[in-house]
């Protein structure tokens, strides 16, 4: 592979020195630079408005004087403006996105076309519940899917991320604690140390004090640490699984009875749910909360901008805490909402209230059920199984080129760490900036903490064996050339970028989201 690429032509570091001569219009080909929108103001309209005649003006002498610094760019120039910043974008639907920790990646067109629907679409929640059976209706199926798929009695469909399900799964075991009179006393979370930070947040969050679990060699929850801090004081355990190194918890059971054993609850990160679903349920492993993100494992990909949902599934334990509203069948038939407190103790539940003003994400409920229907149970089981081979493919094919920190096959994402670049004076991170020039989004990098350097491989089930093929070529590739010390390739990518390599830090300590006006030249002198 080393020196060629497929083609046939020869490609290497060495080739970077033409692609990047400067260009007269500072463009590079089709790689168009693009002004902001303000400085291409050139006081144009687009349309071509006639002055109002017997025009009253009923303002109260409150009419605006000026203008209010709005472009002026005629439609062709507005046009190429966001045609140009969109190809700026690297997006699933332009390459493989290795992200890891994200889940499912492409999102089937299929589920957008059902999303736009008018009777979905343009639902509104506070039209007569008569009038929006249908969609009701939807959210009941979905729910139905949730609960079979994960083998939960119980479902909490508002919450609108995996961060805000947490957040719902923890107030539920908050509220059954209460109930049992033991708010006050039980205090502890335990969280493993390679949670995804969003789970020592949420239990903080709540007031709970966050106990670290230590992770074995092996990657896992070491169950005789977890052990030892069990007692009265411990209110739940937080653990994702798959967990964030990409590995099945093999003893949840047992942690999972442990747990139970000393009146504490099990909340499941469900994120990585895509990984398991149609081989494994939740529920039959002693799972009291898990949330699903919707927006992983069905349909609406993670990072594609949209809004995200994150049911809440719950063990019998946790249903009666559930929050507002529930949906219930009236004794004509139709469906309802049970939305106040009072309505939900006649069904025989103590909700600890409303994670939201209404009902949830529809337009992801319809996504999902899209996504769940299309595929029926054997294929989200497919989907489950293709992209666990996706990612044993990639690092099958990896672990002796880069190197990988635990043993064993993995789940639906493959970790790396940074050992492979010892003494080669490349990092993770200039390792994923000469991704970039390569054409790839880099994978998640630093994250899990857990391992040194690391770099979380996510292919996912929608990626052909070709598109897996050149992917893993290319980091062969990338890999060999930082072995055989061609560091330059590295140090200074990327290279082929619109623009190179940026200060990050600064970006994210100081943004700058607003534009103003440049100063003119005598008064910034
Ligand atoms: C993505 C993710 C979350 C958070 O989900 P959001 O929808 O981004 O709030 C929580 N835990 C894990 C393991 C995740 O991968």
């Amino acid at each position: 592979m080393s020196g060629m690429n497929r083609q046939g032509r020869s490609s290497g570091p060495g080739d970077a020195g033409p692609s990047v001569h400067a260009t007269f219009t500072g463009n590079k080909a089709l790689a168009q630079e693009e002004a902001l929108i303000f400085e291409r103001d050139s006081g144009a309209c687009g349309v071509d408005l006639e002055e109002p005649q017997a025009f009253e003006d009923r303002l109260g002498g409150n009419r605006r004087k000026g203008s209010i610094g709005l472009p002026g760019l005629a439609e062709p120039d507005v046009v190429r403006h966001y045609v140009r910043l969109s190809q700026k974008n690297y997006a699933i639907d332009a390459g493989l996105y290795p992200l890891g920790s994200c889940t499912m990646k492409h999102n089937p067109r299929l589920n957008e076309k059902m999303a736009r629907l008018p009777g979905f679409a343009d639902v509104h929640p506070l039209q007569p519940q008569k009038t929006v059976q249908g969609a009701m209706a939807l959210i009941e199926l979905v729910a139905d899917w949730l609960k079979e798929l994960t083998g939960m009695p119980a479902v909490a469909m508002s919450p609108k991320a995996g961060a805000h399900g947490e957040l719902c799964g923890m107030m539920a075991i908050q509220a059954a604690l209460e109930a049992r009179g033991e708010g006050e006393t039980r205090t502890r979370v335990l969280v493993p140390e390679s949670a995804h930070g969003t789970n020592p947040a949420t239990a903080a969050l709540l007031g709970y004090k966050v106990d670290a679990i230590p992770a074995t060699e092996d990657g896992r929850v070491d169950v005789a640490a977890f052990k030892a801090k069990l007692g009265p004081d411990v209110a739940a355990i937080m653990l994702t699984n798959p967990n964030t190194c990409g590995l099945f918890e093999r003893d949840i059971r047992e942690i999972a009875d442990a747990l139970h054993a000393v009146g504490g609850y099990f909340y499941c990160d469900g994120a990585n749910f895509n990984a398991i679903v149609g081989r494994v349920r939740p529920g039959d492993l002693g799972v009291d909360a898990m949330h699903i993100n919707l927006h992983k494992t069905f349909s609406t990909p993670h990072g594609g901008g949209g809004p995200g949902a994150g049911p809440v599934v719950l063990s019998d334990a946790l249903a009666p805490f559930a929050p507002l509203p529930w949906i219930t069948t009236r004794d004509d038939g139709r469906l309802k909402f049970a939305e106040t407190e009072e309505q939900v103790a006649a069904l025989g539940g103590t909700s600890f209230g409303r994670m939201t003003a209404f009902h949830g994400q529809m337009g992801m409920f319809v996504r999902a059920a899209a996504y769940m229907l299309s595929h029926g149970a054997d294929g989200l089981k497919q989907a489950a199984e293709d992209a666990v081979l996706s990612a044993n493919y990639v690092l099958a094919s990896l672990k002796d080129v880069m190197s990988a920190p635990f043993e064993g096959p993995c789940m639906h994402e493959a970790l790396f760490d940074d050992r492979f670049l010892k003494d080669t004076g490349v990092e993770t991170l200039d390792f994923a900036k000469a991704m970039i020039d390569e054409g790839y989004h880099p994978m998640t990098m630093y994250f899990p903490l857990v391992v040194h350097g690391a770099m979380l491989i996510e292919p996912t089930e929608s990626e052909s064996k070709a598109s897996v093929d050149l992917f893993i070529a290319t980091l062969a590739d990338l890999a060999a050339s930082a072995k055989k010390g061609e560091t330059e390739r590295f140090k200074g990518a990327p290279f082929l970028a619109p623009r190179r390599r940026l200060d990050e830090t600064l970006a994210a300590r100081n943004p700058i989201l607003t534009w103003s006006a440049p100063l003119p030249a005598e008064a910034a002198e």
